[in-house]
């Protein structure tokens, strides 16, 4: 992890609104459960509830996370962080292949106040980033992640203690904002916890898009159990992976649509779903179609009914068409796409999360000789994936889509370069930031982070990054975001300053 030689600002704030309505709900049941034990038990046990019900307000008061860490001195969380003001910088919107005119950015609270090329004048407690000319461009956002997983290998995933897993987590989230990502979408993983963490300042993160577990059919390619744990009987003991809230097995619309449920309960913003063959997963063939139309159809109106979407795992034509023949909007992968199904894609408009696998060093380990043989099938499908996505104007989403391994999770930025194999910078970075915002928007009244996100306008959430150095012209700039992003912020808050004074 390149945690090293960066500087964290760890002055975070507590976004405390989005966490009171869990508190009233804790409040709530403190009542609840007083009522029911005066009833059954009488006066002494209500005055033990009365004493639960005055706790919750005194954690109103302090915030939930110093709770969580007695004895420590409680975490900075302001109501908002200190606004700054950016002077002299050119912009990267996110959409214009252009640079700004030299302006300046003030930002107040979360979002971006003001913009303009004529002087800011502001009071004395403003924080000012004299930026000399530098870029400032919008938080990157990765459409395809995975923060439980990503750089952890694949056999601690399977066999290590759960809260040791946890903490690596956390700390692969601090690497991933420090590398400028300040948003993904997380297609699978236990990560709620990881996400109210970092909301609450508790500790250092991007914002998180969660699916929750991803869904899967017995033998799809989120079903990861060993041999012994089959057959399963319904209704009986949950595998490892599915009590760890990675996956949920599930067959027959019905048990999709608990599963979808139970994870839109949790907080997911969109729902996973497996609806074809994949490459890590050894119990099913690449060519494989998942799920039938109803199975899928059960997710997508639970979802739909939620205000959010279905997103899908799926390589092939046939997988493809299936699914969005049952009404999802985004399609993961599709490297073995062909003509028709791209244009089928662009017809309905439906959103393509596609990443740029390739048989390189950016390449996800593999253990057994079976994942790696479907994995070169996917690699030579890449080029072709492009080229349709191009060819039919397709809504295309970048992801990375990284699993396994530290080392690889640090190329995050270089993942992105390479994408100017089939765009310009300009558009490789506009699918990383607008595009990608609006992926995220998708989510519709349940999205956790409301507001725009991967712009730099008025208005927009304040995830910003000043970058030394154009990366319209050398978009190697992001491959080396310990040297080359000066400043990092999310949320309006200062989480890197390294711009020399
Ligand atoms: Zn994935």
């Amino acid at each position: 992890m390149k945690m090293a030689g960066q500087k964290l600002i760890a002055s975070v704030t507590g976004q405390r609104s989005r966490t009171t309505w869990g508190l009233n709900l804790a409040m709530e049941l403190a009542r609840t459960g007083a009522w029911i034990l005066g009833l059954a038990l009488g006066p002494t046990l209500m005055l033990v509830s009365a004493f639960v019900i005055a706790s919750c307000r005194e954690s109103v008061a302090q915030g939930d996370a110093d709770l969580e860490a007695p004895g420590m001195a409680p975490f900075a969380t302001p109501a908002s962080p200190q606004p700054t003001l950016f002077q002299n910088v050119r912009i990267f919107d996110g959409r214009s292949a252009t640079l700004s005119a030299p302006s300046n950015v003030l930002v107040r609270g979360n979002t971006i106040a003001r913009i303009s090329v004529s002087p800011i004048t502001v009071e004395a407690n403003v924080r000012i980033v004299a930026a000399n000319g530098r870029v400032l461009m919008p938080g990157l956002i990765d459409a395809h992640w995975h923060a439980f997983m990503a750089a952890t290998p694949q056999m601690l995933l399977m066999t290590a203690d759960p809260s040791y897993l946890h903490l690596l987590a956390a700390r692969q989230a601090a690497a991933t904002l420090m590398r400028g990502f300040t948003t993904i979408r997380d297609l699978g993983g236990p990560v709620f916890g990881l996400k109210r963490a970092i909301d609450e300042g508790v500790i250092a993160g991007p914002r998180i898009y969660p699916s929750g577990a991803f869904i899967s059919q017995t033998s799809g390619h989120g079903d990861f159990r060993f041999a012994f744990e089959l057959p399963r009987v319904t209704g009986g003991p949950l595998s490892h992976s599915e009590v760890e809230g990675i996956a949920a097995i599930a067959d027959s619309p019905d048990e999709v649509r608990l599963r979808a449920r139970e994870q839109l309960r949790q907080g997911a913003s969109q729902i996973k779903l497996m609806a074809g063959g994949g490459v890590a997963s050894p119990y099913n063939p690449i060519e494989s179609t998942q799920y039938t139309e109803p199975e899928i159809r059960a997710a997508v109106q639970a979802a739909d009914n939620w205000g959010t979407y279905v997103t899908v795992h799926a390589y092939t034509p046939r997988a493809i068409q299936q699914a969005v023949a049952a009404g999802v909007k985004c399609i993961e992968h599709g490297q073995l796409i062909d003509e028709p199904t791209a244009k089928l894609l662009a017809d309905n408009g439906i959103w393509w999360s596609l990443q740029p696998f390739m048989d390189d060093e950016n390449a996800s380990p593999l253990v057994n000789p079976v994942s790696q043989k479907k994995a070169q099938e996917v690699f030579a499908g890449t080029e072709n994936a492009y080229r349709l996505a191009k060819k039919y104007k397709i809504k295309t989403a970048f992801g990375t889509d990284i699993l396994f391994d530290a080392r690889v999770a640090g190329r995050q930025g270089a993942i992105l370069a390479r994408m100017v194999r089939w765009y310009t910078p300009a558009e490789a970075l506009k699918m990383a930031t607008a595009d990608n915002g609006e992926l995220m928007a998708l989510s519709g009244f349940i999205n956790p982070y409301p507001g725009k996100l991967g712009v730099v306008e008025e208005g927009a959430l304040a995830d910003l990054l000043l970058v030394d150095g154009n990366p319209l012209e050398n978009i190697k700039l992001v491959e080396d975001p310990d040297k080359n992003f000066l400043v990092i912020m999310k949320d309006g808050t200062v989480y890197k300053d390294t711009v020399p004074k």
